[in-house]
């Protein structure tokens, strides 16, 4: 597959949208981020295996899996493209110092590379594992190009500079669909790491739809339900 387009009208559309949110959430980020899901109390253990395994010692969980109150949204918003809107993280948020480098989690093909012309912080590496899950690494300098196979472990990439707009860090997401290949009617209510819903739990229910925890997913490459 060649590497994906995804800068056209709508994906520019899209960039400022996620300027624009950003911006608006930077100051929730933090201290709602860091509540235990259901996921993490249970597999605390597998929690802290997999961030070792991404980013190594010394970083910090910043977001967790459909987090209600991702960046403040547990009331509605009005975001440009998508309206008044509800919205939910579908990844995991590990941080650490930019240029730190982020390894893969499971071993596939490298499917896609989102936002290949934008600066790296809003690039991410799409990794197929050959079976029901598609990774996505994100805001990286990344190291992987499209059609290389990479093993457990490998280094896709470094975090990159966020350019004052966030914290630095990864993005963890894993899809059950082949992001970011997806169908418009997908592309509505699925953007680039969060769903979108007209209620709470639509949104929860559109992230459920195409995404898993990445932690659940992490498990299942342990042979674990943690
Ligand atoms: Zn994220």
């Amino acid at each position: 597959m060649d590497e994906l387009q995804l800068n056209g009208p709508l994906s520019r559309r899209r960039f400022q949208t996620s300027l624009l949110t950003g911006i608006l959430g930077l100051g929730t980020l933090g201290a709602l981020g860091s509540l235990p899901t259901e996921a993490e109390a249970a597999c605390s253990v597998t929690a802290n295996r997999m961030m070792q395994a991404v980013i190594g010692p010394g970083g910090k969980l910043l977001r967790q899996y459909c987090d209600p109150l991702y960046r403040g949204y547990s009331k509605p918003v009005d975001d440009p493209v998508y309206g008044h809107v509800y919205v939910r993280h579908t990844g995991r948020d590990f941080s650490k110092a930019p240029g730190s480098p982020v390894r893969a989690v499971a071993a596939g093909r490298v499917t896609g590379i989102m936002n290949p012309h934008s600066p790296p912080r809003w690039q991410a590496a799409v990794v197929y594992d050959g079976g029901s899950t598609w990774w996505i690494y994100g805001h990286l300098n990344l190291a992987v190009r499209v059609g290389q196979v990479i093993n457990r472990g490998q280094i896709v990439g470094t975090i990159a500079d966020p350019g004052g707009l966030w914290s630095p860090h990864v993005h963890v997401g894993a899809y059950k669909i082949p992001m970011p290949t997806r169908t418009e009617s997908v592309q509505r209510t699925l953007s680039w790491g969060r769903a979108y819903g007209r209620t709470g739990a639509e949104a929860q229910a559109s992230a459920l739809r195409y995404t898993v925890d990445p932690l659940v997913a992490f498990a299942r490459t342990l042979g674990e339900a943690c």
